[in-house]
This record gives structure tokens, C-alpha cells and sequence, in this order.
């Protein structure tokens, strides 16, 4: 299940949600002023394969000793 990113159109607080994809477009309510004016952005999913964030995001990999690690850079 794809994670989609709301906006409030009238607070302007950013949510996100794990939704079915048949559900994407479905009206919801703005979690913190529980307006109904919420817009759906792009989605993070495909934002964040890029690979900018998986890169380097965990405190060592698999091979890391805790020294100087060719394949996670720690
Ligand atoms: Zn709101």
C-alpha cells in the first residue's frame, strides 16, 4: 500500500497516510483543524526512491564493525 501526502488547504499541516490506491484521491479530514479542504501531494514513495534516503539512513550495515566500512561509510 502506497503512502500518499495531504495538505491542508487551511492550516497548512502536512500528513501522510498509507491508503489503498483505489482511495488516493478519497476526501480527508485535516488531522489538526479537521478541515475538509485537504489536497493530495506527490506521492513520498516514489519522492524517496530516489535513493538520496536509503543511502546512509541506518547507524551501520552488515559489514560494518563499528571502524571505517567501504560499503555503508561508517
Ligand atoms: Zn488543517
Amino acid at each position: 500500500m502506497p503512502i500518499y501526502e495531504y495538505v491542508c488547504l487551511d492550516c497548512q499541516e502536512r500528513f501522510e497516510l498509507l491508503r489503498p490506491i483505489r482511495d488516493a484521491d478519497a476526501p480527508i479530514t485535516c488531522r489538526k483543524c479537521e478541515s475538509e479542504h485537504t489536497s493530495r501531494m506527490l506521492s513520498l514513495f516514489f519522492a524517496s526512491s530516489g535513493g538520496r534516503v536509503v543511502a546512509g539512513s541506518g547507524p551501520s550495515c552488515s559489514g560494518c564493525a563499528g571502524g571505517s566500512c567501504a560499503t555503508c561509510g561508517h
